[in-house]
C-alpha cells in the first residue's frame, strides 16, 4: 500500500463488440479515471476461446447468448494499471445490466454505450485473482510457453 493506503493493481478491461466504435470515448474515460493502458490488442474470439474465458458461467441460462455476442466481432482487450484498478474499472463500467446502469449510474460506460443485460459494452475482472487469470488469457506470459504455435491462445 502507498501512503494513502491504496495499491497499484493491474486488471483486464475488455471493450466488447457492441462498443467497438466507442473506443475513443472509452479510452478518454480510462484516462479521466487515472488508469493507464499498459497493453492492448484487438481480437475476435472463437466460440471455444469465449467459453474458456467465461467458463464460470457455463451453466447459466444466458451462456449461449453471451457466447454469440462476444464472438460476434472484434473486441479490444486491455491491461489497465493504476490505484485500485480492479474496482475503479468495474465502477467505471457500472452495473452489469445496461438498463439498470442507466438508472443507477447514468455516467457509467454501460449506461452510455451498452444495450441490455447481455450486450453491455465491456468487461472487467472482479478481483485480483481473476484479473491475473484473465490477463494471462489475453496476454500470455512470453516465458516458458514452448515452441511457436503451442501457446494456448496463439490464434488470439
Ligand atoms: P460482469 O460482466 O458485470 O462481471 P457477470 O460476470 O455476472 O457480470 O456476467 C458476465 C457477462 O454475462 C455480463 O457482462 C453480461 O454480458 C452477461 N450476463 C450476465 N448476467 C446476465 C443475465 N442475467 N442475462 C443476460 N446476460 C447476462
Ligand atoms: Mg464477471
Amino acid at each position: 500500500a502507498n501512503k494513502l493506503g491504496s495499491k497499484t493493481e493491474r486488471t483486464l478491461g475488455v471493450i466488447k463488440p457492441d462498443a467497438l466504435l466507442k473506443v475513443g470515448d472509452i479510452i478518454q474515460s480510462i484516462y479521466d479515471a487515472n488508469l493507464t493502458i499498459t497493453k492492448a490488442k484487438m481480437v475476435t474470439l472463437s466460440w471455444k476461446q469465449a467459453a474458456d474465458f467465461y467458463t464460470e458461467h457455463q451453466s447459466k441460462p444466458f451462456f449461449n447468448n453471451l457466447m454469440q455476442f462476444v464472438t460476434s466481432g472484434p473486441l479490444i482487450a486491455m491491461e489497465l494499471m493504476g490505484e485500485e484498478a480492479v474496482s475503479v474499472w468495474r465502477k467505471l463500467l457500472g452495473p452489469t445490466d445496461s438498463d439498470a446502469a442507466r438508472k443507477e449510474a447514468p455516467e457509467s460506460l454501460r449506461a452510455r454505450f451498452g444495450t441490455d443485460g447481455t450486450r453491455n459494452a465491456g468487461h472487467g475482472s472482479d478481483a485480483l485473482a481473476s484479473a491475473a487469470r484473465e490477463l494471462e488469457f489475453f496476454f500470455p506470459s512470453t516465458t516458458g510457453r514452448g515452441p511457436p504455435g503451442t501457446a494456448k491462445y496463439a490464434d488470439c
